[in-house]
């Protein structure tokens, strides 16, 4: 059996159609795991509830009577006996059934008591011969025939030839207590209870994140290799700089900043993650170790994957570090290109310490003298690819990633590797929670008047809708449509600005500067002001159609509020609020990111929430990140243990990551 066709009931056409889902071999047919189970078990021991759904064993005992109740709809009544008692059974749409269904016939209904236990409505009803107790997998398998798909598959585990040979070593097995490989695909798709089915997906998930785990272990291992000079950074100075801040940092800065600076001084590169909720203060711990580098004789890339974000790191920088004769120069994709010339030639000579750009770093006329360090804004946001070529641009430079989207540990070591971990968790004193209220359009008088009373007090306000034009094909409100409304209710001498993405970048740098010096009041805005924008002197924040963005998003975007001592409020907009609460009540209870990212994370999963392509989280059939840490714990320290093992099966399977690792990235 080494064909498809060779398996008694595959033909050609379904061979094409298995082929379009994956399976090209009889052995494909093995992992292509059941999506669910179903629970064959009778329930006539167990205590009979109202509606619930029951499986019963019963005994026919009289003929059925039939009804039309209209075209295509009709309904049989059974009388049945049921442990001694008289049960009448309905079901619908079988009359095809009525000829078999002679008294003293066993039959095994599903369904769930109505109307008092007055009778029995069935959804399902077959012959209690045919019955079979157990757990019966169910495939998803779109226009193939469900059950001759499981029994190809039981054809298959039927042949030895064909049943792939334990690749785990059994001191593993042992160990972690997991079933054989063989036996773990009969488990799987023939599983005789429910603990068979654990049994078995513990060991498919613990394999996979194994061999997940060998291959970081390889690249680790590779990295080790890497020698990098450790940074000769003054401290004395970037203490003195420390001083001058106008904050004191919090201890998570405090502890994230010495996370880093432990960093630089080893002889290996850097990979740290640093993650904290919106406006918890990455920035300036980022800054200071550029600071670090720049005393070093190193320069600084850093990337941010807007035009906005990247000018607002630019000014932050150069507030703090021209005083101190650092040159900090920004780059986009709308730098004119004299300048970009003088950028680009004096990064090559040396002359500029620090530049701050969007992917336009990554062009090829960006080229360094020494570059030593690259800072990634809003990591997830850029593909593996991106990455890895503003890391090239430096030798074996350190890489510090920042997040405000904070996510599980396992799962930042699914999209960036064997990745350190920083966390910010508390927010800079004074802060005062945002007050979020979900509310229907219904409210919009009061959500103007409460604008009105923020501006009287010269206070800023951010709207934002999904569109920036009317679209037929969306029932959204844009940027067009707000205006109008808008303007009704804006108080005399206050103005708004408009900022989308679809703007010629210097005019959105010129919105944004205006907004920023208190000039234009109000700004109403497209989702781009999600990431990064600071201006402390907004306090209210409206979003349209609320519930059309992501948690995250959401969370992100009330993050622009906030931002100093005074009270802030933000205000998600919905058509249906009792329907939006549902997703959206997490963002009302609490403004912990953390919190709320793994909220996403579990409604949504993190291709959403990152954007699979970009992200490059491995693909696993079964196992998860986020659902399966203590697992991937295990396979992580096992991984260890495979290495440093002598057996013939730990050695193949380090043979095969080792193999690996040179073309490995991580999707
Ligand atoms: P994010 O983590 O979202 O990138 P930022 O670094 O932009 O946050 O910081 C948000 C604001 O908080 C900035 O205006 C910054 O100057 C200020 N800030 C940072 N750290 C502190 C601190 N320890 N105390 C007070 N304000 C701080
Ligand atoms: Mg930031």
């Amino acid at each position: 059996m080494t064909e498809l066709r060779d398996i008694k009931g595959i033909g050609p056409v379904t061979e094409k159609k298995l082929r379009a889902i994956g399976i090209s071999k009889p052995r494909d047919l093995l992992t292509y795991y059941p999506s669910r189970y179903k629970e064959n078990r009778l329930d006539n021991e167990q205590p009979w509830v109202l509606q619930e759904t029951l499986m019963l064993l019963c005994e026919v005992t009289a003929d059925p009577r039939l009804f039309f109740i209209r075209k295509n709809l009709t309904k049989m009544t059974v009388k049945t006996i049921i442990d001694g008692k008289p049960v009448d059974v309905h079901i619908f749409n079988r009359h095809f059934l009525k000829k078999m269904l002679r008294p003293k016939t066993k039959i095994v209904v599903t369904g769930s008591f109505k109307d008092n236990f007055r009778h029995f409505t069935s959804s399902d009803l077959i012959l209690h011969k045919n019955f079979k107790a157990g757990m019966k997998p169910i495939y998803s398998v779109a226009d193939l025939s469900e059950m001759s798909f499981h029994k190809w598959i039981l054809r298959v585990l039927e042949d030895d030839a064909i049943l792939p040979q334990e690749r785990l070593p059994e001191a593993l097995l042992v160990k972690r207590d997991l079933p054989l490989l063989q036996d773990t695909y009969h488990k799987i798709h023939a599983p005789r209870n429910k603990r068979d089915v654990a049994v078995a997906q513990k060991r498919i998930k613990y394999e996979e994140m194994l061999m997940f785990a060998l291959r970081l272990h390889a690249q680790r291992i590779q990295t080790e290799k890497t020698e990098v000079p450790r940074k000769g950074y003054d401290i004395e100075k970037v203490r003195r700089f420390i001083a001058t801040l106008p904050f004191e940092l919090t201890d998570d800065q405090k502890q994230a900043t010495n996370d880093i600076f432990r960093d630089l001084k080893k002889d290996r590169p850097m990979n740290r993650l640093l993650q904290g909720d919106v406006g918890s203060g990455k920035t300036v711990c980022a800054m200071l170790a550029a600071y670090a580098t720049v005393t070093a004789g190193e320069q600084i890339a850093f990337m941010a994957p807007t035009e906005i974000l990247a000018r607002q790191h630019h000014d932050t920088f150069n507030e703090f570090l021209m005083p101190l004769g650092v040159a900090v120069r920004f780059l986009s994709a709308s730098t004119p290109s004299e300048e970009r010339k003088h950028i680009t030639a004096d990064l090559q000579s040396g002359k500029v310490d620090i530049v701050i750009g969007t992917h336009a770093l990554l062009s090829e006329d960006v080229g360094f003298l020494h570059m030593g360090f690259a800072i990634i804004d809003e990591q997830h946001r850029f593909g593996v690819a991106q990455r890895e070529q503003l890391r090239e641009k430096g030798c074996h430079p350190d890489v510090l990633y920042l997040s405000a989207t904070p996510i599980p540990r396992t799962l930042a070591i699914g999209l960036l590797g064997n990745i350190h971990v920083s966390s910010i968790m508390q927010l800079p004193k004074g802060r005062k929670p945002v007050r979020s209220f979900l509310v229907g359009y219904d409210a919009m008088d009061d959500v103007f008047s409460v604008m009105e009373k923020e501006l009287s007090k010269n206070r800023q306000v951010f709207f934002v809708v999904p569109l920036i034009e009317e679209s037929d094909a969306m029932n959204h409100m844009s940027i067009d449509a707000f205006e109008h409304v808008l303007k009704k209710h804006l108080p005399e001498g206050k103005s708004y600005a408009i900022l989308h993405g679809r703007m010629p970048d210097d005019e959105k740098a010129d919105v944004m500067a205006r907004f920023k010096d208190n000039t234009t009041a109000v700004l109403l805005s497209t989702s781009v002001i999600e990431v990064g924008m600071d201006v402390s002197n907004a306090t209210m924040m409206v979003i349209i159609n609320a519930d059309r963005f992501g948690l995250s998003q959401l969370h992100q975007m009330r993050g622009r509020v906030g931002r100093s001592g005074f009270p802030s409020k933000a205000y998600f907009v919905a058509d249906d609020p009792e329907k939006a609460r549902e997703r959206l009540h997490v963002l009302i209870e609490t403004s912990d990111g953390f919190k709320i990212s793994e909220a996403d994370l579990r409604m949504r999963g993190p291709g959403e929430v990152f954007g699979l392509s970009q992200a490059g989280i491995p693909r696993f059939m079964m196992a998860s990140l986020l659902d399966d840490a203590a697992l991937f714990k295990q396979a992580q320290s096992d991984a260890a243990d495979v290495f440093s093992a002598d057996e013939r099966k730990a050695q193949v399977l380090k043979k095969q990551a080792m193999e690996h690792v040179d073309g490995f990235h991580l999707d």
